[in-house]
């Protein structure tokens, strides 16, 4: 029989665990879709942590019929595949009608094990939150929550025209964080919003940042990485990486460049501005906007849309670059801005939510208050046309992301499953219901 591994200071950690990833699975390619740096911080975290000795268990819902319902994503993590609701693609507001069947799915694969099978329940989102909690008071076991986005604070930073976050998630998060044992936040700002937004105890709370893979995105030749991308080699890549949703603001970018042009026709040649990455699952219609934006701004010519990339080419396009712009209205973390600057490129970024801890102004980066796309204009002109300046910046970059590795986010979230289990933790699990 399964269960945590006793320690000789009565702390235990867990031996397997049921990550919650209900509405993007972890064999998503991230960058499109649903998925993003929810799906990278579910496969960086589970690998570690099988490496560790901890087993995991990834639960995501199943999208087609022909998914095996286990995969083995690396030794020691294994993807589960639950029905629940019709197949296909389902808008994450419609999810939330399929907790049930859902729950249902993971009581059904736990009972398939030992009795004890899972000691601990971690939820990624609040739909997986929801899910996850209804599994972990049935297996009597501590539920750790993650939400990486929250619909009050997404809603208090909407961009213009955007949709905003429908009460059922607002109530689901109020409920959610009553009920989860321990509440994960990516920065002190997102513990701060907890708090502030939704009424979190200090006690269930723990910041803890995420990471990035020091061993893929490593600084490299820019030269180089140009050729591999098929740019010339005095090209200035103004880079964009992520979902093309207006949340994230592509279209500053743009705007800044048409700006950046207006000041230094001579750039015309040299200038790319690229985007990398797919639809957003809500948004369909953001690229060709954006498409129809750059023609009116007469910069058609410079914007390069591209397709989602795997990870290794992802790096040659952050060491290409001049700079990597993230100028989101919201961004809990932000791993693409921390995985420009590990692969040496600084970013330009706006000052919002996790962006302020993932890049070091005036260090590693800089960041513009605002979405002005003259100020990003100024400091990309800046960044052109002072080679020192970005010299001093590139150079700091990679320094400041090796601060910010998986395998401490991996410690750090071994010490919250461990005083989750400590025996101590009783009164507060009560606290929840079980
Ligand atoms: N990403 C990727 N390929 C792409 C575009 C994005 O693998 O073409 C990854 C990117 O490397 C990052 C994640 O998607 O790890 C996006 O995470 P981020 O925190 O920046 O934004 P989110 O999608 O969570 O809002």
């Amino acid at each position: 029989m399964s269960g945590p591994v006793p320690l000789g200071d009565q702390t235990a950690v867990p031996s397997r665990i049921a990550t919650v990833s209900l509405h993007t699975s972890p064999l998503d390619q991230p960058g499109t879709g649903d998925a993003g740096g929810l799906n990278v911080y579910v496969v960086e975290v589970a690998r570690r942590m099988a490496e560790r000795g901890v087993a995991v268990d990834v639960f995501t819902r199943a999208t087609t019929p022909s998914l095996p319902s286990v995969v083995e994503l690396f030794p020691g993590v294994n993807v589960r595949h639950v029905p629940a609701g019709p197949y296909g693609h389902l808008d994450k507001n419609t999810l939330a009608r399929y907790l049930c069947p859902f729950v249902f799915g993971m009581l059904r694969a736990e009972a398939q094990g030992d009795p004890g099978h899972y000691d601990l329940v971690h939820g990624h989102y609040w739909l997986s939150g929801r899910a996850g909690v209804m599994a972990a008071r049935r297996w009597g076991v501590p539920m750790v929550q993650t939400m990486h986005t929250m619909a009050r604070v997404k809603n208090a930073a909407l961009a213009e025209g955007d949709t905003p976050e429908p009460e059922e998630r607002v109530r689901g998060e109020d409920q959610l964080v009553r009920q989860a044992d321990r509440l994960i936040a990516n920065t002190d700002d997102e513990a701060r919003q907890l708090v502030d937004f939704y009424g979190a105890r200090r006690d269930q709370l723990h910041t803890i940042p995420p990471g990035v893979d020091l061993d893929t995105f490593t600084p490299g030749s820019r030269t180089e990485a140009l050729d591999r991308i098929g740019l010339p080699r005095d090209t200035h890549l103004l880079l964009f990486v992520g979902r093309v949703q207006r949340l994230k603001a592509p279209d500053v970018l743009i705007r800044a460049a048409a700006e950046l042009l207006e000041r230094d026709p001579s750039l015309r040649d040299r200038l790319v501005v690229g985007v990398v990455g797919g639809l957003s699952g809500g948004g369909t219609r953001e690229p060709r906007m954006l498409a129809d934006l750059a023609r009116s701004l007469g910069v058609a010519d410079v914007v390069r849309m591209e397709p989602p990339q795997d990870r290794a080419r992802l790096a040659d396009y952050y060491r290409a670059a001049t700079a990597t712009v993230v100028p989101s209205y919201s961004e809990s973390f932000g791993l693409v801005a921390v995985e420009s600057q590990a692969c040496g490129t600084p970013v330009v970024a706006s000052r919002v939510g996790g962006l302020t801890m993932a890049v070091s102004d005036g260090f590693s980066g800089v960041l513009i208050d605002g979405h002005d796309p003259r100020h990003y204009a100024a400091e990309l002109h800046r960044l052109i046309h002072e080679p020192a300046r970005r010299a001093k910046l590139a150079e700091a970059a990679p320094l400041h992301a090796a601060t910010l590795g998986w395998s401490r986010t991996v410690d750090e979230l071994l010490n919250v499953y461990r005083s989750a289990l400590a025996p101590n933790d009783l009164p507060l699990a009560e606290a929840a219901g079980r």
